[in-house]
């Protein structure tokens, strides 16, 4: 059996993985040229997708990679009023970690043999066994694993849903190596996660593991066309930077320092999801796993269900090595239960940080009762 997976993020390598410790050859089309042609994102906390980490025979060098003081809270409300701290003692267990993106991709690519990823292969379409990339090669499968993220284009084969707008836009800066350029605002955002939730705004600053704090200025509410409309000038930093604080200009002063601290990234991302339960009919050739099949709000499920759906494939079709239909429907059975409860949780806490009183209720989810 040929298997070909699209997309060398966390699902794809991670089926990929558990299908090789399973002696099950497969091969994954990557469209970036290299592992390194871009930047891989920021930190990810770790929970239910451990068991993914497990199967592949990797937990113990996850454990190596991970961060558990990235797992320390602080919760604030605009006018600086600090409503909850939390600090992960030294041998508190790694129950969430958090991982940076790269290393946890680094992890899972070391893992494979080398000529498993093929990078520089855009996949543009498939059918009868053969699948086509943007340059004009071609490749062939029996099964095609569509592994491409949010906007996956494998996922026609399947439904006609596509994701739409959630009504919140983020926009991401970041301050690089802040204990020595702004110990003070390093001290104040500590080790982990930096929450301010406010009205309709919220900010979201997060350690990284290369001394990088990554801060979300996140939006709710929004049209799909926010962007245009908001005046912010994206092909100038400073001036970017400038009219950021201005729409912070409400908040507490050290809120605002963090956004003037920034460096000249600046990356607007408008979010969207795909319906929650969504579900097709199973066909023996072409499956999905992670984003493709489940894109949810940002708020901590994705990439653990990501690496969930890559191991539980890879162990499907470990145990039905002559059936491909009845491992591929037996994976989507489970992936369909379990990630439609991950994606109505996801929407609970989106609808819940775009409420008026997300601060208050957020606590409230942290401190029941
Ligand atoms: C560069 C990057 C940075 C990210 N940063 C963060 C972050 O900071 N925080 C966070 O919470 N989540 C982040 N994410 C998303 C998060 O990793 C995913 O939501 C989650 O891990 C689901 O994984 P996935 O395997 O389904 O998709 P992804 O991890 O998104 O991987 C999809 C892969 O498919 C490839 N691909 C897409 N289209 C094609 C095509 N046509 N042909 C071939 N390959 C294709 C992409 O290049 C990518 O490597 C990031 C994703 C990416 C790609």
């Amino acid at each position: 059996m040929t298997i070909a997976i699209v997309g060398a993020g966390l699902g794809g390598l991670t089926l990929a993985r558990v299908l090789h410790v399973n002696g099950i050859d497969a091969v994954v089309y990557e469209r970036e040229p290299s592992r390194d042609a871009r930047g891989q994102g920021g930190m990810l906390d770790i929970h239910s997708g451990q068991r993914a980490l497990r199967e592949a025979g990797l937990i113990d060098r996850f454990y190596a990679i991970a961060r558990g003081e990235g797992q320390d809270m602080r919760l604030l409300e605009p006018d600086g009023t600090l409503l909850l701290q939390e600090d992960t003692p030294e041998d508190a267990p790694l129950l969430r970690p958090e991982v940076d993106r790269a290393d946890l991709r680094d992890l899972l690519l070391d893992s494979l043999p080398d000529d498993a990823v093929r990078w520089g292969h855009a996949y543009e379409s498939a059918d009868d066994g053969v699948l086509r990339f943007a340059d004009g090669r071609t490749a062939t499968y029996d099964l095609l694993v569509g592994a491409d993220g949010a906007n996956s284009r494998v996922r026609a084969l399947l439904t006609d849903a596509r994701p739409a707008h959630i009504g919140q836009h983020v926009v991401e800066i970041g301050i690089p190596d802040i204990d020595r350029t702004h110990p003070d605002l390093a001290a104040m955002v500590g080790r982990g996660n930096y929450w301010v939730l406010g009205d309709g705004r919220s900010l979201a600053a997060q350690r990284n593991g290369d001394g990088r704090v990554r801060i979300g200025l996140n939006f709710y509410n929004t049209d799909e066309d926010w962007f245009a409309t908001s005046g912010i000038p994206f092909d100038d930093p400073a001036a970017a930077r400038a009219r950021l604080i201005e729409l912070f200009a409400d908040w507490d002063t050290r809120f605002t320092a963090l956004i003037a601290a920034c460096d000249d990234t600046v990356q607007p991302r408008s979010l969207t999801s795909l319906p929650v339960g969504l579900t097709w009919p199973s066909r023996p050739d072409v499956t999905l796993v992670g984003d493709a099949a489940h894109l949810m709000p940002p708020v901590g499920e994705g990439a653990n269900m990501a690496l969930l759906d890559g191991a539980l494939l890879g162990l499907a079709l470990a145990a039905h090595p002559d059936d491909r239909a009845a491992a591929v429907a037996e994976y989507e059975r489970e992936m369909f239960e379990r990630t439609s409860a991950a994606a109505r949780m996801s929407a609970d806490m989106q609808e819940l940080l775009m409420s008026p009183d997300a601060a208050a209720r957020m606590l409230t989810f942290f401190q029941p009762g």
